[in-house]
């Protein structure tokens, strides 16, 4: 083996396990986004009303200014819960005060049912049924009381439908924007847990469930176009002395710059997977027995040519290899057993080699 200079290992992010959450960074990037969107409509609504209506509805949304102003930068100082607090006892307060000043024609109501899919991020299922039940109660007493008493500060029928277009205009962008942050959320989730349940987290190469199921389905698709299919099978050498003599981490290392190495050597079409602790296993479609020997030979070169750098250290790794083509009406698990014991007499002769059977 010609060793040369370290190299450093850089190989495909593998899946992370920790679930951000609806309330991770994204929530709160969405939160200050609706805080500057709600403060520059209650702009657009003090100078409106300084234009429609008595003043003090003016200024009623100057106290909302104020507190979208001031809930955007407890979010920029991660203070989530005051911030929080603030944003939604405005939109209650805002809403309320619109509906009875202005009547239920003025369509602040609808403020109130942004607070249904808020509610339904909460973790607490009793928690959320409990909110859920005040706020219709909230809402239909809020009906009730306005068509009871009527508007405190009517509007000329005009200006009462500019202000309900406008409020229906900011809750359905508003639900847009929520459904859109719902669909990304539910989007990368999903991502996160395909890429969880079938890559190896260490190299990034499919798991052993997810090779089978990806070979089964190539081996069918080539039985029916008559083409070849080989198997490669890969076992490090000695790489219990790896750990024993770098350590666990530096073991990982070489595991991880090995899954580089066999995704950089095959073609796009061959499916490689981690098959166990320092096992790897590859399909590759429309390969004879001859194409299989010398892709295992130009990995074995390419592994068995580099020391991996750990901690200041150049580690030195071999592969032995066994290979087999898939025979006809032969199953997949036959063709297993055939490139494991392959794999068998490359130990058994002296490892760092290829044998084919
Ligand atoms: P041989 O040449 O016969 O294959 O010898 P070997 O030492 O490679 O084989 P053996 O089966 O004796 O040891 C394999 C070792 O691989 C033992 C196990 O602790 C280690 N191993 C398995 N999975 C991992 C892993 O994810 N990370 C690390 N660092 N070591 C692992
Ligand atoms: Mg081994
Ligand atoms: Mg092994």
């Amino acid at each position: 083996m010609s060793a040369t200079a370290p190299v450093a290992v850089s190989r495909p992010t593998p899946p992370r396990a920790k679930s951000p959450g609806l309330a991770g960074a994204a929530f709160w990037t969405l939160m200050r986004r609706i805080a500057v969107l709600a403060l520059c409509v209650d702009v657009l609504y003090f100078v409106l009303f300084h234009v429609l209506g008595p003043p003090v509805l003016a200024w009623i949304n100057v106290v909302s200014v104020a507190m979208y102003g001031a809930a955007y930068v407890l979010i920029l100082q991660r203070r989530n819960a005051a911030a929080i607090f603030l944003m939604w006892a405005e939109v209650l307060g805002h809403a309320t005060l619109g509906t009875v000043l202005l009547g239920w024609e003025s369509g602040f109501h609808y403020f109130l049912l942004m607070f249904i899919p808020l509610i339904g991020m909460g973790r607490s299922a009793r928690a959320m049924i409990a909110l859920l039940a005040l706020l219709l109660a909230c809402y239909l007493g809020l009906d009730a009381l306005s068509h009871h008493r009527g508007a405190v500060s009517p509007l000329s029928p005009a200006g009462l439908m500019t202000v309900r277009w406008i409020n229906i205009v900011i809750v359905f962008s508003m639900f847009v924007s929520l459904a859109y942050f719902y669909r990304g959320t539910i989007l990368r989730a999903e991502k996160r847990l395909h890429l969880m349940a079938t890559r190896d987290p260490l190299t990034g190469l499919a798991n052993r469930q997810h090779f089978q199921s990806l070979a089964e389905h190539e081996v069918t698709r080539s039985r029916r176009s008559g083409e070849p299919v080989a198997l490669v099978m890969a076992d490090v050498d000695f790489f219990k002395r790896i750990n024993d003599r770098h350590g666990h981490d530096a073991g990982d290392t070489v595991l991880g710059h090995i899954g580089d190495t066999l995704l950089r050597t095959v073609r796009e079409q061959d499916i490689v997977a981690r098959w166990g602790g320092e096992e790897f296993l590859m399909l590759l479609p429309n390969t004879d027995a001859a194409g299989a020997r010398v892709v295992a030979e130009r990995i074995r070169r390419s592994v068995g040519s580099f020391e991996v750098a750990h901690e200041g250290q150049g580690i030195a790794s071999t592969l032995s290899f066994g290979t087999t083509t898939l025979r006809p009406e032969e199953s997949l698990s036959d063709a297993l057993r055939r490139v494991d014991s392959a794999l068998y007499r490359s130990k058994a002769e002296g490892r760092n080699r290829v044998v084919s059977e």
